[in-house]
């Protein structure tokens, strides 16, 4: 298996892996917060909390336009503490959300449209042994992003 997952065109998690791993860990998927995942798993770009409050807002079904943004927060809450979501910054500094399988992830993102790839490859693990040796703190956890232009969004070159 690959270390890198393009978001946008690989399999991703569906509703049913992520009914499993919320159920193992005492949470149940239904009414609103099987809107929510479902509305959060038709993005394949970074999507922010406010954005799933307002497609649900104007969603068709008049069930999902009843979810509150108190529910939205929770639900992402729940979502994240359970390793299915996680928060990646985007090129102007606001955080955004994608929903990915559970694991240890970095995120490159396009600073032009946003499409972000997943890669579970740690090339911090070497720093943080050091820093470990170094200085004696304990370390918890890091964050590491990595910002480009995707292919599409490339100047074609001059031939
Ligand atoms: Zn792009
Ligand atoms: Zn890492």
């Amino acid at each position: 298996m690959s270390e890198f997952h393009a978001n946008s065109s690989d399999p991703r998690i569906t509703a049913p892996h992520i009914q499993a791993i919320l159920s193992q860990h005492g949470y149940r998927l239904t009414g609103p917060r099987g809107w929510i995942v479902d509305q959060a798993l038709q993005h394949d770009r970074p999507f922010t909390a406010e954005q799933l409050v307002a497609e649900l807002r104007d969603h068709q079904d008049g069930r999902a336009a009843g979810i509150g943004r108190a529910t939205v927060y929770r639900t992402l809450e729940i979502l994240a503490s359970v390793d299915v979501l996680s928060r990646v910054i985007q090129p102007n500094g606001s955080a955004a959300y994608v929903v990915e399988a559970p694991g240890h992830r970095h995120h490159l993102v396009c600073s032009s449209c946003g499409t972000t790839i997943s890669f579970t490859a740690c090339p911090v693990d070497t720093l943080v042994n050091t820093l470990t040796a170094d200085t004696s703190f304990t370390i918890h956890d890091h964050l590491l992003e990595v910002f480009g232009t995707c292919p599409d969004c490339q100047e074609p070159a001059d031939s």
